[in-house]
């Protein structure tokens, strides 16, 4: 099987639609290979990996959009980054062995956090709803209509291999042919098998479902897996804790270890390391250090 990691653009050159494919190979399996996820909790973090995927494709400044299932049944936290530059990382929180169920029955009744966090400028935007919908496809669909007044169709699976996904999103600006086109696309969209959204490329999917319209394709976008942390982000973390905490934490014992819940990387902070950090914050230790 080929790898590939692509996100792969559309529109109906004569209606207001747009669409989007993405295909998660190697990405996916880097994601897979950082922790043992049961399958019921692997297959819903692909289906929200891709769905990242697809809803970066209409950030319109550099940044990331990050996706947050907050569940309270076996699944807990589902957390999945994807950034303007097509770099996605993910993980999951869980208890014990969930066997597979359904998707209410993983997450209970949980909440959905998208978070669009802009490079530049820094002014983050943050929307939370309760989670509505028995699958990922639906709580983004039902999403994205209540809050951003877009109607959408997401078609989401995943599996040990890979993750893919389908976006079909109506624009602004519908007239009577537009609602008819809408209606064709998303019950031509609807007939596409999970096997072939898996495992087809992106180019097949579109001229299988929509050879008889007219339809523009962009150039593919390489998707690949990237964590966005550091022993900055942990140290400017560790600061932000305060330097009573953090001396109380090394009174307990002889360094602080920190892992990145999304790749695995191992960070550890000395006492020595300790007294750099808020050196180089130029901040003063607080009274309360001298003490001792
Ligand atoms: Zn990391």
């Amino acid at each position: 099987m080929k790898s590939s990691d692509t996100l792969q653009r559309f529109i109906f050159e004569h209606a207001a639609i747009r669409g989007e494919l993405v295909h998660l190979d190697s990405s996916w399996r880097t994601v897979l290979d950082r922790h043992d996820y049961p399958p019921a909790v692997r297959d819903l973090l692909g289906e929200l990996m891709a769905a990242s995927a697809l809803l970066s494709a209409t950030l319109k400044f550099n940044g990331s959009i990050i996706l947050q299932i907050q569940g309270t049944g076996p699944v807990s936290l589902l957390v999945v980054e994807c950034t303007s530059e097509r770099t996605l990382r993910g993980m999951a929180q869980w208890a014990g062995a969930p066997p597979p169920m359904p998707f209410p029955d993983l997450v209970g009744a949980g909440k959905f956090v998208i978070t669009i966090d802009p490079r530049e400028t820094g002014q983050r935007y943050q929307g939370i709803v309760s989670l509505e919908g028995d699958t990922v496809s639906e709580v983004l669909e039902n999403y994205l209509l209540r809050s951003e007044q877009l109607d959408s169709r997401l078609w989401l699976a995943a599996d040990p291999h890979q993750a893919a996904g389908m976006l079909l999103q109506k624009l602004p600006g519908r007239d009577a042919a537009d609602t008819d086109m809408w209606d064709r696309a998303t019950h031509l969209g609807a007939t596409l098998t999970r096997q072939e959204l898996l495992g087809l490329p992106a180019n097949e999917i579109i001229r299988r479902l929509y050879h008889e319209e007219d339809i523009r394709v962009f150039d593919s976008e390489t998707i690949q897996f990237h964590c966005s942390c550091s022993r900055q982000r942990v140290a400017n973390a560790l600061r932000l804790l305060g330097y009573a905490e953090v001396q109380s934490i090394l009174a307990e014992r002889s360094m602080i270890d920190v892992d990145c819940e999304f790749c695995n990387q191992h960070y550890t902070f000395d006492k020595v390391d300790a007294e750099q950090l808020f050196a180089a914050a130029n901040s003063s230790p607080p009274v309360s250090s001298t003490r001792h």
